[in-house]
């Protein structure tokens, strides 16, 4: 097996303390309404994973989720409110959200959802409309 990194994460307080090792899926910025409305943020940066990739080594049990949808399992520290991931069952993957792995070398590919942008960004990136064909989307991109 190759040599694979191990990147350690934790919430705003550090109740919750996990691992991500390998690479990522994917890695880029959300536009959605719903990633705003929750997280208080114009934008949120993601990393999604295999959900095997995740191991939650400390306060597996202080973490809170929350579904809107059945697409998104939002989940968050009970001490400090922190969110850490969102897992995305359709696709398969978690997102470890990027503000929360501060060692891994975020390098991101795409912006999603743009069409619901309030803070264009003009980074030269592709801008979705939605999201990818392969993530279940229109796979339409459109101006910066
Ligand atoms: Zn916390
Ligand atoms: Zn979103």
């Amino acid at each position: 097996m190759s040599e694979e990194k191990t990147y350690t994460g934790s919430c705003f307080c550090g109740a919750v303390q996990f691992t991500a090792t390998g690479a990522p899926a994917a890695m880029g910025y959300c536009h959605c309404q719903s990633c705003r409305q929750w997280s208080a943020g114009p934008v949120n940066a993601f990393t999604l994973w295999a959900p095997e990739a995740l191991d939650v080594i400390r306060g597996a049990d202080n973490i809170e989720s929350y579904n809107k949808t059945p697409a998104s399992t939002r989940k968050w520290c009970k001490t400090c409110g922190g969110h850490v991931f969102t897992d995305h069952p359709d696709m398969g993957l978690v997102d470890i959200y990027a503000a929360v792995l501060p060692e891994l070398d975020y390098r991101p590919e795409v912006h999603v959802h743009y069409q619901e942008s309030v803070l264009p960004i003009k980074d030269g990136l592709p801008k979705m409309k939605d999201v990818p064909k392969e993530m279940g989307g229109s796979g339409e991109t459109m101006a910066e």
